[in-house]
């Protein structure tokens, strides 16, 4: 099945799915982005996923593309084109094409809108779950609106790289306070010495991720004590768990920080059960 992309009103073969060069996502980042999940062909989420969207938008003052019930049509159409069961659909908005200049266009500028969607293996990512993974930690070096879910993502690129160089799977980034912010495409999460859930407050220092919300709707379900709160890296190093959320990997443990292995090593029990329990009570959208 050739892979179809949703650019501007057209549904279009890969090869031929191009943006324009005055595209402002391409020329300053002006824009931001979604990814929701797909399982078992439905849309995971995907009134917050919206939700967060709307939110975006509004804060960097880009109007929507289009209705967002027309929108949610576009996302499933492009799930259902490309065959998708299980993986992830990706949308991208951004403040359209204008001649190059760092003030915002004229208010008739219509904003650009990009949907693609790939698949994703999901014994793949439950094989990753069973055994783990690593994270490194890195300063945090990010602009204070990470809350805004915008395209310019380097910092969080090279963070990326870097892990990735260094054996790991994922940067944790670290404030000067010594305090996790957040992962460079997840949210962190331990469990405490007390076996509390701790998680950093969804404040400005991080993006409120949606899988994160959903995992807060899942413990409260479980019956698990959660405390919001900024943790050290020092406390994740002596946490009897310690692991990531978005919506590619929903709930991973992490087994390792900066080569130190958490608790003994091995995935933590907690962490399990909440990635058991989410489908259970995400919401769930037939592509
Ligand atoms: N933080 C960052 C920086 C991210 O890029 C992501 C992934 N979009 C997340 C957290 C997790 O968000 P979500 O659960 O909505 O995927």
């Amino acid at each position: 099945m050739s892979k179809i992309a949703y650019v501007n009103g057209r549904y279009l073969p890969h090869a031929e799915a191009t943006v324009h060069v005055e595209d402002r996502g391409y020329q300053f980042s002006d824009g931001v982005y979604e990814v929701c999940e797909v399982a078992r062909g439905s849309l995971i989420d995907m009134t917050r996923h919206l939700n967060r969207l709307d939110r975006s938008l509004r804060e960097l003052r880009i109007a929507w593309p289009m209705h967002r019930s027309a929108l949610e049509i576009v996302l499933r159409e492009v799930v259902r084109m490309n065959g998708v069961r299980d993986g992830l659909v990706y949308l991208q908005v951004t403040r359209g094409v204008a001649r190059r200049d760092h003030v915002f266009p004229a208010s008739t500028t219509r904003p650009a809108m990009v949907v693609t969607a790939k698949r994703i293996d999901p014994e793949t990512v439950a094989r990753r779950a069973a055994s783990g993974v690593k994270v490194i930690t890195v300063p945090e070096n990010r602009w204070e609106r990470v809350d805004i879910k915008s395209v310019g993502l380097l910092p969080n690129v090279l963070a990326k790289q870097q892990a990735k160089e260094a054996g790991a799977q994922e940067a944790w980034f670290v404030d000067p306070e010594g305090k996790v912010t957040e992962g460079g495409s997840t949210n962190a999460w331990i469990v405490d010495e007390a076996g509390k859930l701790v998680t950093r407050p969804a404040d400005f220092g991080i993006l409120r991720g949606i899988t994160r919300t959903t995992v807060l709707d899942v413990a409260a379900k479980l019956g698990l004590t959660v405390e919001e709160r900024p943790f050290s890296v020092e406390e994740a190093k002596r946490a009897r768990e310690a692991f990531i959320t978005s919506a590619t990997s929903i709930v991973m443990p992490v087994v390792a920080i900066d080569g130190h292995p958490v608790a003994n090593g091995h995935p933590g029990s907690v962490a399990l059960s909440l990635r058991e329990a989410f489908f259970d009570i995400a919401e769930k959208t037939k592509a």
